[in-house]
């Protein structure tokens, strides 16, 4: 392809939005993405059952905003692993029954002619994150979601790294601990999510809990129902059981973060999910520090993602952007 040919196609990212569809467990999000920002309101759908009422959904989106819009192309991100190429789901989560094996890819792509891109909802969440950043000109890019479980995915050089088995980025069973102490749900013992998501930290919290009465703390009268939300509360309020769970979390989401650092050397973490909110970012990064080589260390810096749940938007329209790019050069 000629280079004003390239350029021109390179002016679509400028001119054209991109849809970015976010695909989840209970709703299907989308919005239109220019330049790394929404350019309209997002509209959410529910999650149907079965891939094929799935397919027929996103397609009803993708007309809607085809009647405002005219769209450069579509990117999706979904649960599941995904093969980035073909934009198949080659393995899927219990979230969505029935998705593995579907070909979303050219689904979409012959049904709208548009140009289409999958990609797995944490690694397109992470690329989102870098890119609305402004971070992809780094070496190295790793994005952490903490929330109920813990997902993340890495930029390197300024593209997502998705591995040999498209599993790259699955950072949360990385192995923290020996002794089969905490069942994870992956299946394995002791993986980070087990101690630094927040089901990690109630489990901690359970764990000082035992022995202790309700003069100790107000924590123990919570019995089953105890929440990660009581637990920031009751530190809040000077408990000191709970603010022994959150210090011990915060060593716990150190101690992951510090075996990427050493494994990837990246530039920048960025801590997202609504676990972040409960990180004391001057904390960690305290912490992270003083476990790392200095080399890696010093420099490092961990901040706070600012996307408010739009991430997986961004980055699925960005990519299928770059995917347009890719294929004509
Ligand atoms: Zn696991």
């Amino acid at each position: 392809m000629t280079e004003s040919r390239l350029s021109q196609v390179d002016n679509l990212k400028l001119t054209m939005p991109a849809l970015g569809i976010d695909l989840g467990g209970t709703k299907i999000r989308a919005a239109a993405v220019l330049n790394n920002k929404l350019v309209s309101d997002p509209q959410e759908v529910p999650t149907p059952s079965g891939a094929e009422n799935i397919v027929n959904a996103i397609l009803g989106l993708i007309e809607k905003f085809q009647a405002k819009h005219v769209l450069a192309g579509v990117g999706i991100a979904t649960a599941g692993i995904i093969d980035g190429d073909t934009g198949e789901v080659v393995g899927s989560t219990g979230n969505l029954p029935g998705w593995t094996g579907t070909p979303i890819r050219t689904a979409i792509e012959s049904r709208t002619l548009l140009p289409v891109h999958v990609e797995n909802d944490a690694n397109a969440a992470a690329f989102g994150e870098a890119s609305a950043r402004n971070l992809r000109h780094l070496n190295s890019v790793c994005v952490v979601t903490l929330g109920t479980g813990i997902g993340g995915g890495l930029i390197i050089d300024g593209k997502l790294f998705r591995g040999a088995h498209f599993g790259a980025g699955e950072v949360g069973h990385s192995r923290i601990s020996l002794g089969n102490k905490r069942l994870c749900t992956c299946g394995l013992f002791d993986c980070w999510e087990a101690y630094g998501s927040g089901r990690g930290m109630v489990a901690t919290a359970r764990e000082i809990l035992v022995g202790l009465n309700a003069d100790q703390t107000p924590l123990v009268a919570l019995g089953s129902n105890l929440t990660t939300r009581n637990i920031v509360a009751a530190a809040a309020k000077g408990d000191i059981v709970a603010q022994r769970a959150i210090s011990m979390w915060h060593e716990h989401v150190a101690v992951g973060i510090v075996n990427l650092a050493h494994i990837l050397d990246p530039s920048v973490f960025v801590l997202t999910g609504g676990m972040a909110e409960c990180v004391d970012f001057a904390l960690i990064h305290e912490m992270v520090v003083d476990r790392c080589m200095s080399r890696i260390g010093e420099n490092m810096r961990i901040e706070k993602s600012e996307l408010h749940g739009v991430a997986g938007i961004i980055g699925a329209a960005e990519l299928v952007l770059d995917a347009i790019l890719e294929r004509a050069s």
